[in-house]
């Protein structure tokens, strides 16, 4: 493998190259599942590694945007042949990183390579509009253009979705890329930006460089060579990149937290809204920005909801994700796992009541897990029920009517993903025109994205814009309008 020194070290990729830190400095990846595993270190890189990435990147965007659209995305079809062939090795990165179960993990990767090739695909399709002009004798058209220098910065929950789903469309549009990715799941980044390496993707236009938010996020941001910032993370974070990158004029794109609601009225199928609970509230950990943190039920079925809830959450498996009888694995990093048994913590201090779970399962390799856990009659003014916890916590929540379920829903900083579980027509279409968020599903769980359309959150969720799809070449490109007069 050329992303490593040894069978550990894994590299940072500038201009075509794997290289070391200028620092010297390596951090260590850990298995969650067994903390005294280390999956590999990664490079703790400096001002001056990413100085020399974006570098290196203005120059090969120069030559990267003159390529037609058609070999562009040759690149991508190749890149997407290689981690096709490659998913088993990704997937098991991913899961010893960060505790994703290894279906999941595979998923998640198979899911990159249609991303790739859906992206691929698009450097054939038009890039603008013809505009009838007023003078009958000139041609006026629209024409997208990349932005540059696109610096990505992403988080540890979707090692390989996440950072391809920023950097595909950012490349196949003729921009360059920077990524940064989160240091617990930099290891498995690199191996997908080795296939780009092995695909032959000219040098400079795709960058990896690993280290501390605080100096290569942060570094990215303040960039002036940086055109533009996507970022996929936390609130804190995601506001603090949104203001450097606004006070230099740059363009940003910022993907945060949710506090996703689900509702389940009186009138609707009661198995299918407890499995898409237990699907979406606690697959991954509960560590989804998508996932179903409060599930809000109507009165009348309300107890039967409960019972069912109940019965089938006793059958989750927790285990290391590699195990083939685990549903959840281990929370991803050990301040996930304290703060989420903070969480819970603060959830029975405030009141509510616990009906299941809450404790650290413990296991002789030391894994950061916890049991599915349950709250019941969680008021809407408790923290549990404000704040994303970002793991397997579901808050139930009761009301009266689908109306005062959706005021319940909104009623929140966060407006990511809402679900309505019911049969009848006007609840469903009061929801879609009411709720509050970016992603509205109806008799589906929360979680759930797919790659060919727009995602992306309302409220505190996002800065409004949205990626993948179509929308992507909103936020990597402009656009130029070309008046032509013989
Ligand atoms: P995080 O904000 O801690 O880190 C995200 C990235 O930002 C990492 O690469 C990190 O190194 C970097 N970073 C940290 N400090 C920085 C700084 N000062 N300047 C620039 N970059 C900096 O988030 P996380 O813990 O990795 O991820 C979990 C969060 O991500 C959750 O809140 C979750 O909801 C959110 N998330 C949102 C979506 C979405 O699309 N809305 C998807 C997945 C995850």
């Amino acid at each position: 493998m050329k992303a490593t020194l040894d069978n550990y070290t894994y590299m940072n990729y500038v201009n075509g190259q794997w290289r070391g830190s200028s620092s010297n400095e390596v951090t260590e990846s850990n298995n969650p599942a067994k903390p005294d595993e280390i999956v590999g270190k990664v490079q703790a890189s400096t001002k001056n590694d990413l100085d020399e990435a974006v570098e290196a990147a203005k120059a090969g965007q120069k030559k990267w945007s003159k390529m037609t659209g058609a070999e562009r995305g040759n690149y991508l079809f190749k890149a997407a042949d290689i981690l096709e062939q490659h998913i088993e090795e990704v997937a098991l990165s991913m899961t010893k990183e960060m505790g994703k179960t290894f279906p999941e993990a595979k998923g998640e990767t198979a899911r990159g390579v249609a991303i790739l090739r859906y992206y691929a695909g698009e450097g054939m399709r038009p890039e603008g509009d013809v505009i009838p002009s007023t003078d009958s004798s000139a041609l006026m058209f629209s024409k997208r253009v990349p932005l540059g220098v696109v610096g990505v910065i992403t988080p540890w929950n979707f090692p390989v979705a996440i950072p391809l789903w920023k950097s595909v469309p950012a490349l196949i549009y003729g921009n360059a890329v920077v990524l940064k990715p989160a240091s617990e799941a930099a290891v498995t980044a690199a191996k997908v930006i080795e296939c780009f390496d092995e695909a032959g993707v000219p040098e400079g236009v795709m960058n990896l460089v690993t280290g501390k938010g605080s100096v290569i996020g942060q570094g990215l941001a303040e960039h002036e060579d940086v055109t533009a910032v996507t970022f996929t993370g936390s609130n804190s974070t995601g506001q603090l990149i949104g203001k450097t990158v606004a006070a230099r004029g740059g363009k940003y794109q910022l993907e945060m937290g949710g506090k996703n609601p689900l509702i389940v009225a009186d009138d609707s199928n009661v198995d299918l809204a407890v499995d898409a609970a237990i699907s979406g509230g606690l697959k991954s950990t509960g560590q989804k920005c998508t996932c179903s943190s409060r599930v809000i039920v109507q009165s009348g079925i309300y107890e039967k909801f409960k019972q069912k809830l109940l019965a089938k959450v006793e059958d989750i498996r927790v285990g290391d994700g590699l195990n083939t009888d685990a549903f959840m694995g281990p929370c991803a990093t050990k301040s996930q796992f304290e703060s989420v048994k903070e969480y819970i913590k603060i959830g029975q201090e405030e009141g509510a009541e616990l009906i299941f779970g809450g404790h650290p399962v413990s296991d002789d390799a030391g894994g950061y897990y916890i049991e599915p856990t349950i709250f019941n009659e969680v008021s809407t003014s408790m923290k549990i029920a404000q704040e994303e916890i970002f793991g397997p916590v579901l808050a139930l929540m009761k009301v009266d009517t689908v109306e005062e379920a959706i005021d319940l829903a909104n009623d929140v900083d966060f407006g990511l993903s809402a679900s309505i579980f019911s049969k009848n027509i006007d609840h469903i279409l009061t929801f879609i025109d009411d709720i509050e968020a970016g992603l509205v599903r109806i008799n589906s769980e929360t979680a759930g994205v797919e790659l060919q359309a727009p995602f992306g959150g309302m409220k505190a969720s996002s800065s409004y814009s949205r990626e993948q799809g179509q929308a992507a070449k909103e936020f990597f490109t402009t656009t130029k309008t070309v008046f032509v007069k013989g």
